[in-house]
């Protein structure tokens, strides 16, 4: 694939949120659609957990410990200035 791939944070209306670990916003949309009823997709800096099939990059770990809060962000900023990595 040429198009840059990404790691998104997708929240659903019928079942909890979860991580698409590759692609495309539009295809992380049609990967996630297959769990449930998509509510929001936004990307993520890192992977986080949990994590939804199907899983591309097995190796690659949740750095990402808080998706709710840095999602759409484009990095990991907590309360108190701490990446989720740190
Ligand atoms: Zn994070």
């Amino acid at each position: 694939m040429s198009q840059v791939e990404g790691f998104w944070w997708v929240t659903f209306e019928d079942r909890i949120p979860g991580c698409i670990d590759h692609g495309t916003e539009e295809e992380a949309r049609a990967a996630a659609s297959a769990h449930g009823s998509v509510k929001t997709i936004k990307a993520l800096p890192y992977p986080a957990s949990p994590r939804l099939a199907p899983v591309k990059n097995e190796d690659f770990p949740s750095f990402c410990y808080r998706p709710a809060a840095c999602s759409g962000k484009g990095y990991c900023i907590n309360p108190g200035g701490r990446a989720c990595t740190s």
